[in-house]
C-alpha cells in the first residue's frame, strides 16, 4: 500500500482514513521484505526494509496511547542511508529533494561518519537514526512548523523510552507539550483543537501530571473537530473518532488508579 503524504498532523488523520479505506481488518503479521533503493541525497544503493504484510490490528497498539501509529513505532520504518546519513521515515524517503534543501542537507552531514561498516540501516541504533532524521527534517525535508513537530517527537520519545532512557523521553515530551500549547493559542487551529487539547493531555500524562491530563481529556471530549482541508463527512468521522479514543484514554488512566 503507498502511503499519502501529508505534513503533521493530517499524516495521523490520513493514516486513519486510509486505515478504514484500504486496509482490510485481518490478522496478516507485520512482515518486511529487503529491497534495493537509491538515496536521494548521495544518489548511492542500499538495502531498505519495506513492508510486506499487516493486518488492521495494528492501528491498535499501545504505541498510539504514547501519539505514535503504525509504522512509524517500527524501528525499521526509520530510513538512513548507510553512505550519506540522509534519514527521514520510509514514505518521505523516494521524495525528490529541491537542490537548494540538498546544499543545506550536505552542510548538516557533512561531518556524519558511522564508527563501522555496516551491511544495512537496521544495524544502526534507531536513537542515532532519530538524531539525525531531526537534523534532516529541520533542514528543510518537511515544513519546519510546528505540526510537523508535535508529530515527530512523540515517535522519537517513544523509542527513547524504549531503549530505557525514560529521563530523556520525558524532556521530549515536555518540549512538545510547548509546542502544543504555542499551536493553540493560534487562531489558525481553532478547528483542530480538540486534538491539540487531547494530545496536550496525553503528554501531561505520559510526564507524570496525571490531574492536568484529567482535565484536558474531558475539555477535549466536549470539543469538535473541524479540520478545514477535510470533508464535513470526514471531519464527522474523525470526530467520533477522537471521541472514542479520548474515552479509552480516560479509562486506561482511571484503571492505572485502581
Ligand atoms: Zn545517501
Amino acid at each position: 500500500m503507498g502511503m499519502i503524504k501529508f505534513p503533521g498532523y493530517s499524516r495521523r488523520v490520513s493514516g486513519w482514513i486510509l486505515f478504514f479505506v484500504l486496509v482490510p481488518v485481518f490478522l496478516n503479521p507485520v512482515t518486511w521484505n529487503l529491497k534495493k533503493k537509491i538515496c536521494p541525497l548521495c544518489h548511492r544503493d542500499s538495502q531498505y526494509y519495506v513492508l510486506g504484510s499487516y493486518g488492521g490490528y495494528v492501528h491498535y497498539r499501545d504505541s498510539r496511547f504514547e501519539l505514535v501509529e503504525f509504522p512509524h513505532d517500527e524501528e525499521l520504518a526509520l530510513y538512513t542511508c548507510i553512505h550519506c546519513g540522509y534519514s527521514v521515515f520510509m514514505e518521505d524517503f523516494s521524495t525528490k529533494l529541491k537542490r537548494k534543501i540538498q546544499k543545506k542537507l550536505r552542510t548538516v552531514l557533512a561531518d556524519f561518519r558511522f564508527p563501522r561498516k555496516v551491511e544495512n540501516y537496521a544495524r544502526i541504533p534507531i536513537s542515532e537514526r532519530l538524531e539525525l532524521a531531526e537534523y534532516c527534517y529541520a533542514a528543510g525535508v518537511s515544513c519546519d512548523c510546528a505540526p510537523f513537530w508535535i508529530w515527530f517527537y512523540p515517535i522519537k520519545a517513544y523509542h527513547v523510552a524504549k531503549a530505557d532512557k525514560a529521563e530523556e523521553a520525558r524532556n521530549i515530551r515536555i518540549k512538545t507539550l510547548g509546542l502544543v500549547e504555542s499551536a493553540l493559542l493560534r487562531p489558525k487551529n481553532q478547528g483542530i483543537q480538540k486534538e491539540l487539547v487531547m494530545d496536550a493531555g496525553i503528554l501531561k500524562y505520559l510526564t507524570g501530571d496525571k490531574e492536568g491530563a484529567l482535565m484536558l481529556l474531558n475539555d477535549a471530549l466536549s470539543m469538535t473537530y473541524n479540520h478545514r482541508e477535510l470533508s464535513m463527512e470526514n471531519n464527522d468521522k474523525y470526530n467520533r473518532y477522537l471521541a472514542e479514543f479520548i474515552g479509552e484514554y480516560l479509562q486506561k488512566i482511571s484503571k492505572k488508579s485502581q
